[in-house]
């Protein structure tokens, strides 16, 4: 008996200590917590849509809170999103969304009462006024016909009259002015009569890519007159190597340009968003999820990465 005791009591001492739950399987195991958490993604585009998407306003929705983020802001090219937004929140409690207009040939391009319209929504999501995407000057000759032309927002540094009275109903009703996809030019000379007329919040639609194109120089130029540019994780992936026909076009910015950009314009003056919401490409939370990990990679702080995506966006949108 005494023997086999002390058989017992070596084996259990042979024995090599259990390893720790946690370290079994996939060292280090992937985080039981996103870290997209608590991050508001201020440009995705779900269906219903003109074009291709993945999921709908309430898939996407769900997607979203089940990952923890704060909230989204939807886009839509040729329609409003206000009343889609608080539709949507409705049916996804426990996240915020947000909408807006983009002002193409859809809504009669630079249109006050469109922009007048969409803000008065009931449920108040309308937040967001973007300047011309497809329809706009800039995006036409780029993309579509070099001698082409589209919709302009300011000639020889002076805004358009209906420029300025969309200026005006953005600074009175303190909306999000974004600037779509106009020349640099008249990105620098719109931001310059936005803060003129009282507009707090600007935000430079993927400032760094191709389209609208700004030079570090001229994006530190807005950034100085309180504008904030925005980098998507969309531009991460594309150019001409993508595997999609229309991602090729644009170019790449990816985590090192970003990293740059951190020390040449501080980081409250980007966000970091996704544009994400196409067919065939991966969820927003996922992107987002990849977008820090990348810019983790290089060597962006979490303070910058925190400020980026949620700190800046929550400022921009008010709260
Ligand atoms: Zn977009």
């Amino acid at each position: 008996m005494k023997k086999i005791l002390l058989a017992a009591a070596f084996a259990v001492s042979a024995c090599p200590a259990l390893p720790a739950f946690a370290q079994v399987g996939f060292p280090p195991p992937p985080p039981k917590v996103s870290p997209a958490a608590g991050v508001i993604d201020m440009h995705v585009h779900p269906d219903p849509d003109v074009f291709g998407r993945a999921l709908t306003d309430v898939e996407m929705a769900t997607v979203a809170r089940r990952k923890g983020l704060r909230g989204l802001v939807l886009k839509n090219h040729v329609g409003t999103t206000a009343d889609r937004a608080a539709l949507a929140m409705q049916a996804v409690p426990g996240i915020e969304i947000w909408g807006g207009i983009v002002l193409n040939h859809a809504v009669g391009g630079i249109n006050p009462s469109a922009v007048e319209w969409m803000h008065r929504m009931s449920g108040s999501r309308g937040k967001v006024v973007w300047l011309p995407t497809f329809d706009s000057d800039k995006h036409v000759k780029t993309l579509v016909n070099k001698d082409g032309s589209g919709i302009r927002v300011a000639v020889d540094g002076k805004v358009t009259p209906q420029m300025e009275e969309v200026l005006k109903i953005i600074a009175r009703e303190n909306l999000l002015l974004a600037t779509g996809h106009v020349h640099a030019e008249e990105v620098i000379a719109v931001t310059r009569r936005a803060k003129e007329l009282g507009v707090k919040n600007i935000i430079v639609t993927h400032g760094l890519t191709n389209i609208p194109g700004l030079t570090m120089a001229q994006a530190k130029e807005v950034v100085q007159m309180g504008a904030v540019i925005e980098v998507c994780y969309l531009q991460f992936l594309t150019g001409p190597d993508a595997q999609y026909a229309w991602m090729k076009h644009w170019t790449q910015v990816g985590a090192m340009t970003v990293a740059a950009a951190v020390k040449e314009l501080g980081a409250d003056g980007i966000v970091l968003s996704t544009d994400l919401g196409q067919q065939g490409m991966m969820t927003n939370a996922d992107g987002l999820e990849n977008m820090i990990g990348a810019m983790k990679a290089a060597g962006v702080s979490d303070g910058d990465i925190d400020k980026m995506m949620r700190k800046n966006p929550a400022r921009l949108l008010g709260l």
